[in-house]
């Protein structure tokens, strides 16, 4: 076969990979919790809004949170058992705040709700497939979550020319996607193909960098028994970080920019992430929502890293535990790469949908920073950066807080990679200043969305009491006018009474002036 043209993009780093700690054992299911803690919020966009009370037992895969919105999934219990609380409990969240979840006590039987399995799909409509996708809860399990039913609608308009398959698991220590296309190829080219129907795709491509031997030979052999292996690719592209960004990707396989507010569909191409594709093939081939995936457990702090299918709702203790969790402090915790992940404050924490590693660093793992020194103008962080950004500069504006000025130079073009604050030879998180200036400028829209709603409310209350009051005099007219009329009515009803009486009086009077005249006649007989 003729091999693929790759080309470059800019920047972008080379990082020791600490991934084959984590590899050397195959993938065992994770044991089951007594608790689950589920958070009403794991991804992208709304909150799931629950659909269960305490005191509800439900089965594993039941539904117990609706989707509240365009952006939001739903949610299943991972496990048969009974609801036990609906209440504020520690999430994965870098400001380490509590947040709503559902908590199930587990019954250890494991019963499945009825599974309804979809294996005629390629007699389905696309749409009818997107909302299966939707109703499975699914989402990008390599990212930011977001749900994935939205980026299968292109729209009618659109043609999608290739489908790009991410197996790119770019960050150090991560090795679950590595571990998933190494054991379960078969099921990431089932999910390729019904995605494949869905977006009516030409071609896909499976890109995974070139340290992945294993996974290559697996995934090549699962597509060599595929019908339709004429339309599927498998490329290996050059171990770079962030080779797995979506745009920095897409540039490699396709020399293609995504345009700036752009998506890749503009380009004529959707990207997923290879996890959700299985995921994709659990739901629609098995009838099974998305309820678990792999996790890499990982780090100078256990003492037998690797990967483990876990139930969404695990809470991290137990995963540590089962890895031979050895005393580390809490603050070394990260879920997520070194790179891009999160800080996680207390291990009680749970896993969710969007949840690919922990790292128990040591600082073996992950040196301490160092102290910040003043900036030297050196340039490095614009040569690393594969945004194509000025880190520099926007790290002045954002120290400064100019929130203007550096949305002016792109701040919300940078994927928070790290790659700047990784080559600073002065040690300044850069990237921590620009997630800094991202939530201010979010606070400041909100802040404000919030004071245009107030002003509308006291508007349209100012404007309905103006019209109630409006309204009021109108009635108040009208029954002023009704009175006035009836009185009018009233006067000339009295005037004809008074005529009428009088008419009677004058009949009455001249009668009686004729009955003399006759008694007259009388007497005078
Ligand atoms: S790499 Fe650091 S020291 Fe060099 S220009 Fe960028 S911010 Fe300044
Ligand atoms: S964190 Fe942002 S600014 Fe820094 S290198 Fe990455 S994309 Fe560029």
């Amino acid at each position: 076969m003729k091999r693929r043209r790759l080309w470059k993009f800019h920047g972008g780093v080379h990082l020791p990979q600490q991934k084959t700690i984590s590899t050397t054992m195959p993938v065992h299911a994770a044991q089951l919790p007594k608790r689950l803690v589920l958070p009403l919020h794991q991804h992208i966009g709304a909150s799931a809004k629950a659909v269960v009370e305490v005191g509800d037992n439900v089965l594993k895969g039941e539904l117990i949170a609706h989707a509240s919105g365009y952006v939001s999934a739903p949610i299943h219990a991972p496990s048969s058992g009974t609801v036990v609380a609906i209440a504020d409990h520690p999430i994965p969240h870098p400001s380490g705040l509590h947040a709503p979840c559902i908590v199930i006590e587990t019954d250890g039987e494991e019963r499945w709700v009825e599974a309804r399995p979809y294996d005629d799909y390629l007699h389905m409509d696309p749409s009818h497939l997107r909302n299966l996708v939707r109703e499975a809860g699914i989402v990008g399990l390599g990212g930011a979550g977001f749900p994935s039913y939205i980026k299968l609608n292109p729209g009618a308009d659109k043609v999608i020319d290739t489908l790009i398959l991410n197996g790119a698991e770019c960050e150090p220590f991560i090795t679950c996607d590595d571990m998933l296309m190494r054991e379960q190829p078969e099921q990431i080219v089932e999910g390729l193909h019904i995605l494949q129907h869905a977006l009516r795709a030409k071609r896909c491509i499976i890109a995974l960098e070139d340290n992945k031997p294993e996974a290559y030979t697996a995934l090549s052999a699962a597509v060599a028994k595929s019908e339709r292996c004429n339309i599927i690719e498998i490329v290996q592209i050059p171990t770079i970080f962030p080779a797995g960004g979506e745009k920095q990707l897409i540039k490699v396989l396709t020399g293609k920019e995504v345009p700036h507010d752009g998506l890749p569909l503009h380009i004529g191409l959707v990207i997923q992430n290879v996890a959700t594709c299985a995921a994709i093939h659990r739901a629609i081939n098995l009838g099974q929502p998305l309820i678990s995936r792999y996790v890499t457990i990982t780090g100078g702090g256990v003492s037998q890293p690797r990967n483990l299918e876990v139930l969404i709702g695990t809470p991290i203790q137990e995963l540590l535990e089962q890895c031979g969790a050895l005393d580390i402090e809490p603050q070394r915790l990260i879920m997520g790469g070194p790179m891009m992940g999160i800080a996680v404050h207390t291990s009680s924490a749970p896993i969710i949908k969007t949840s690919n590693c922990v790292i128990a660093a040591t600082d073996d793992d992950l040196p301490s920073p160092q102290p910040v020194m003043p900036c030297i103008r050196c340039g490095a962080c614009a040569d690393a950066c594969p945004a194509l950004l000025l880190p520099q500069q926007l790290y002045w504006y954002a120290r400064a807080k100019n929130l203007e000025r550096i949305q002016e130079i792109n701040l919300f073009d940078c994927i928070e990679c790290g790659c700047c604050s990784h080559v600073c030879p002065s040690h300044i998180p850069l990237v921590q200043y620009f997630r800094f200036a991202k939530t201010e400028i979010w606070s400041q829209e909100r802040e404000k969305e919030r004071a245009d709603l107030a002003r509308q409310r006291h508007d349209s209350r100012l404007e309905r009491i103006e019209r109630e009051k409006a309204e009021r005099a109108a009635r108040l007219q009208k029954k002023k006018q009704a009175l006035k009329e009836r009185s009018a009515g009233d006067s000339s009803k009295k005037a004809a009474i008074a005529a009428a009486v009088k008419r009677a009086q004058e009949k009455k009077a001249r009668q009686q002036t004729k009955e003399p005249s006759a008694n007259e006649e009388d007497s005078s007989q």
